[in-house]
């Protein structure tokens, strides 16, 4: 999805973090939130941003929405205006909703009625955090550290019917395919013997200056 434009509606911390985040990583990004205060505050660090209620469908066509490939709705504590805001955007043809639930019920009734992924921040980063504490802090240390990263890319044409052990990327390149994902599939550390697809979007992890000159060799974003 690296080419999407991405959407952002309800910019409490939760929503704010991610339109900023796209942001500094170069996406275009559509902020939305119905008080104005809220948009003053961003307007400046997003590509746009629009006051607009989301439970007002013709309000989010107007906001540019349709545009959006991906949108997240980063509503929580107004159940009815999350549930509404997805159902809207699933209705408008968005391809990928990411809805942000505060309860089991809540998460239920958004998956029922289309979005494509639900998360629970607090519920998901207290149980990373456990998982961490139990563990070797080594993901987070390549998530954190500028020095190194974890960035998913298209398929560069050239790999294109190549198996991984044939194109040598891990001594070319100095980065390590660590997942394929092909439509729907993820494989997670595929076997070197894999052959790429067309379409497929790859992840790679190593040193973020390999990763930079692996997509600048291909010219990718
Ligand atoms: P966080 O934990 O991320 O700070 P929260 O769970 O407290 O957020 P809310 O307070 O429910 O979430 O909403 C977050 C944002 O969503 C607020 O800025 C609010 O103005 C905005 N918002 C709520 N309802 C709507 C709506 N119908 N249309 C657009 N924006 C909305």
């Amino acid at each position: 999805m690296a080419k999407a434009n991405y959407g952002v509606i309800g910019l409490g911390r939760f929503g704010t973090s991610v339109a900023l985040t796209l942001t500094q990583e170069g996406k275009h990004v559509l902020a939305i939130d119905r008080d104005e205060e809220k948009i003053n505050s961003i307007k400046d660090y997003v590509t746009s941003a629009k006051q607009a209620d989301s439970t007002d469908k013709d309000a989010l066509v107007e906001a540019g929405i349709a545009n959006c490939d991906v949108v997240v709705v980063g509503i929580g504590k107004e159940v009815d205006a999350s549930i509404l805001a997805t159902l809207n955007l699933k209705e408008l043809g968005v391809k990928y909703v990411v809805a942000k639930a505060t309860s089991d019920q809540q998460g239920k009734i958004l998956a029922k009625i289309g979005a494509d992924r639900v998360v629970f921040p607090e519920r998901d980063t207290g149980a990373r955090l456990a998982w961490q504490l139990m563990s070797s802090d080594v993901l987070e240390f390549i998530e954190l550290s500028p020095m190194y990263a974890v960035r998913e890319v298209e398929v560069p044409k050239q790999f294109v019917g190549k198996a991984i052990k044939q194109l040598h990327v891990g001594t070319k390149f100095n980065v390590l395919v660590l997942a394929i994902q092909r439509g729907g599939e993820r494989m997670i550390v595929p076997s070197t013997d894999r052959k790429f697809l067309r379409d497929d979007r790859i992840t790679l992890v190593g040193k973020t200056e390999d990763i930079k000159h692996f997509a600048e060799h291909f010219r990718m974003k």
